[in-house]
């Protein structure tokens, strides 16, 4: 399991990183940022793999994967 935090108020809502997750964990929430954009969330915490595909992907830099030991 991995620690995943994302800092919503610098995401855009472009959704590269809900594309490449292999698990299908990251969506959009319901709640504007202020920036105005639809920040991500995670829905199913526990099924992360700590894969980074995400933090790889995004361009805004808002997501951190931390490996739990
Ligand atoms: S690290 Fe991998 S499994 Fe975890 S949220 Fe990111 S893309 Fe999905
Ligand atoms: S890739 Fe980054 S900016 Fe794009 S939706 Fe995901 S967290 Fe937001």
């Amino acid at each position: 399991m991995a620690k995943i935090i994302i800092k919503k108020e610098l995401c855009k809502s472009c959704s590269l990183c809900i594309s490449v997750c292999p698990k299908k964990i990251l969506v959009l929430d319901d709640k504007l940022n202020k920036l105005g954009f639809l920040p991500v969330k995670v829905v199913n915490e526990k099924e992360c793999i700590g894969c980074q595909m995400c933090v790889l992907m995004c361009p805004e830099a808002c997501i951190e994967i931390y490996q739990d030991e």
